[in-house]
């Protein structure tokens, strides 16, 4: 090994003074470190002596703050290896001095020095990205005429683009999968090497690569030397970072193949994009790959559509949902809750048009900044025309209840003035973006503007916050969230209006806020309204991706582009800060993920049928429908399944339905006025009498109990 800790050097070194460089003094112990640098030399370069020459020694510092001494040109593999073989079989790069590099990449300088796994962000990229260069090595050995495009690791995986003549069948996924095993087998090195732009430019275009001949041709202008990667016989133009070699890619899936537009350009050429996913662990690739199956069946565009929450028809239009009695009955159920908790913390609720003249749309910017976004009405060709009345179709409320807002005169002692409303907006979302409930063109929020004074800022924002967290507690997604705080890009300003310092003083303001509040935030640059910065509260669908699901966002602008004022105290006219935010986001979007989070099984405050019903045979049926009747009038949402089928096959069904409850119903049950209870997720929990079930499962339903 090429170490020794700072003691053993003393130690062995004392009482030699100070540090010198290895070849100015050379000692015994010195000896010692060539002696053994010379092993590890022979393997890695023919000219030893050359290489010794003007090495130097190196101070690393380990994550843990231990420092340990190295010959220079060691490398990150090595230092891995001298904290534990442990650590180094499962090192995918390393971070030096914050820079990640290949393991293979000689280290010359005095550093701070982090082995990265799988377990980090960047190693797991690494480890995926090289399974691309296998798939691609594999697929050139198969189909050597095959041209490459691009292989990047994505979350959760890779890809890599190939331009092919036939598209890939699922025969040829399972062919791949085969090769790159043989070539995970043969566990070959990644070495890297460097060519001018000229070279890199001769050496892809005499391998026939055209795509890679465009991507240098970019970057040849810089003058800098081009890299590429060689594994065995393939060699592939790229800037890493990558494992040290395929063999430890053990584990590995080809998940599926689409076609993919060159540089997703729908005028260039259609490519053939295969992805999979790799992992350090046998066991870790099988739970991924359960859990992506586990997805697709909780995926609400499936499950929504199987147990009738929603559809859609092509005549009506993409991203225009047809919501069914049970997901409006979800959606009712929610927008009561919403409200009649808004009203109880002050809130008054509005009623405003779906649509304005496009001078509203002007007068708040979203005619300059939104506009692509909206469905405006009429001939596009007069849309500047200021004779014709132009309408468009409102993609939010904030500029109508301003009206509200200055339906009178304000005084300071009228603030904060909340306004909410259950407001159903349109947004020309592209049709490729459309995605079951979760991104339509069509939705009600539970929408909401708060104008204040500055003094009241902070406890209006937390208020907000806090009704939020207990909107989200009440259907049991509260620890499914992060939150961001959406600043907007300096560098960026076309995208927003106002003033730079005005926007950084409101970012400090709302930044103080958050941490006030102790809200582990992530800061995003570019993702504030054009109008002021967010707190986004953000979720995870069942395939991982992030949407906003809860926005509170400080708007320091539009109430003086509306000419909103207040009187204040001394009676000068003063411009409020308004709050834009929402309690439980969109309808339609919350109940799509509450779709995928209980997989259909609605909490039972939730659910659009909380209980059935059932005799066991006919002469039941009387007694079936009073029980029925006793439950409604209880607030209870009961059926009963009168069919003559065999009960196992109505509780079977009931199943299938993910209803909380059953209620068979026989000669006993009838006779002492009971019910055989079967709750969801538990099966029989034996018999009740009527009145005590009812009064169990209102409780339920008003404490929101979730099972
Ligand atoms: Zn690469
Ligand atoms: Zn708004």
């Amino acid at each position: 090994m090429l170490f020794f800790s700072r003691g053993e050097a003393e130690r062995s070194r004392a009482p030699a003074p100070a540090r010198k460089s290895l070849f100015t003094s050379a000692k015994k112990s010195d000896i010692i470190i060539i002696k053994q640098m010379r092993s590890v030399y022979k393997r890695k370069y023919h000219n030893l002596k050359g290489m010794v020459i003007g090495m130097r020694e190196i101070k690393v510092t380990l994550k843990n703050g231990e420092v340990r001494y190295f010959t220079g040109g060691v490398t990150g593999a090595d230092i891995a290896k001298s904290i534990g073989m442990g650590l180094y079989k499962a090192a995918c790069l390393c971070a030096v001095n914050g820079q990640t590099r290949d393991l293979r990449t000689p280290v010359t300088e005095d550093c701070d020095f982090a082995v990265l796994t799988f377990q980090d962000a960047e190693g797991a990229k690494a480890f995926r990205h090289t399974a691309s260069h296998i798939l691609a090595q594999a697929v050139k050995r198969l189909y050597p005429e095959a041209k490459l495009a691009i292989g990047p690791a994505i979350e959760n995986g890779f890809y890599y683009d190939f331009d092919v003549e036939k598209p890939f069948t699922q025969e040829d996924l399972a062919l791949i999968e085969a090769e790159m095993k043989k070539i995970v087998k043969e566990d070959l090195p990644l070495e890297r090497f460097e060519l001018s732009p000229e070279e890199a430019l001769a050496y892809v275009r005499q391998q026939g690569e055209a795509y890679k001949a465009e991507l240098i041709e970019e970057h040849a202008g810089k003058g800098e030397p081009i890299s590429f990667f060689r594994q065995g016989e393939f060699t592939d133009l790229c800037a890493g970072p990558h494992l040290p070699s395929a063999g430890r890619v053990k584990a590995f899936a080809l998940t599926s193949v689409t076609g993919a537009y060159w540089r997703g350009d729908a005028t260039k050429k259609m490519l053939q994009r295969i992805y999979g996913t790799a992992f350090p662990k046998k066991e870790e690739l099988a739970a991924y790959l359960a859990a992506v199956e586990e997805a697709k069946k909780r995926d609400h565009n499936k499950l929504g559509r199987e147990l009738e929450y929603f559809t859609t028809v092509d005549v009506i239009g993409q991203g225009l949902p047809i919501l069914l009695p049970k997901g409006t009955k979800v959606i009712q159920l929610l927008q009561r809750f919403v409200e009649d908790e808004e009203e109880k913390r002050g809130y008054l609720l509005t009623k405003t048009p779906l649509l304005a003249k496009r001078e509203l749309y002007k007068i708040s910017g979203h005619w300059d900044h939104y506009r692509d976004g909206m469905f405006v009405l009429g001939d596009p060709a007069k849309y500047e025309e200021p004779a014709e009345e132009i309408f468009a179709l409102r993609p939010m409320t904030c500029p109508f209840q301003f009206q509200a807002y200055l339906a009178r005169l304000r005084s300071y002692r009228d603030l904060p003035l909340r306004y909410s409303e259950t407001s159903t907006l349109f947004r020309n979302e592209a049709s490729g973006e459309m995605h079951g409930l979760i991104r339509v063109r069509q939705f009600t929020i539970s929408e909401g503007h708060l104008a204040c004074r500055p003094d009241q800022l902070k406890e209006e924002f937390a208020h907000c916050l806090e009704l939020a967290k207990y909107m989200l507690g009440a259907i049991g997604l509260l620890e499914d969230v992060s939150f961001r705080f959406s600043l907007w890009d300096a560098n960026d300003r076309a995208k927003y209006i106002g003033d730079p310092a005005e926007w950084e003083t409101v970012q400090n303001t709302m930044r103080g806020i958050l941490d006030e509040l102790e809200i582990d935030y992530a800061e995003e640059l570019g993702e504030a309204a054009f109008y002021g910065p967010k707190l986004d509260i953000q979720i995870k669908n069942v395939h991982g991706k992030e949407d906003t699901l809860i926005t509170i966002q400080i708007d320091f602008q539009l109430a003086e582009r509306f000419g909103m004022v207040y009187i204040d105290a001394e009676g000068q006219k003063k411009t409020p800060y308004v709050i834009h935010r929402t309690s439980i986001g969109c309808y339609e979007r919350t109940l799509a993920l509450l779709i995928e989070k209980y997989a259909g099984a609605m909490p039972l405050w939730l659910a659009p049928e909380q209980l059935r019903v059932l005799p066991i045979t006919e002469r039941h049926h009387e007694a079936a429908l009073a029980l029925e009747k006793q439950l409604k009038a209880a607030g209870l949402r009961a059926s009963t399944d009168l069919r003559s089928e065999k009960i196992g096959y109505k509780i079977r069904e009931a199943q299938m339905e993910k209803l909380p409850y059953m209620l068979l119903l026989g000669d006993q049950e009838a006779e002492n006025g009971t019910v055989s209870v079967r709750r969801r997720g538990e099966g029989d929990i034996g018999s009740q009498a009527v009145a005590e079930f009812i009064q169990m499962a209102q409780e339920q339903a008003r404490e929101k109990v979730i099972f």
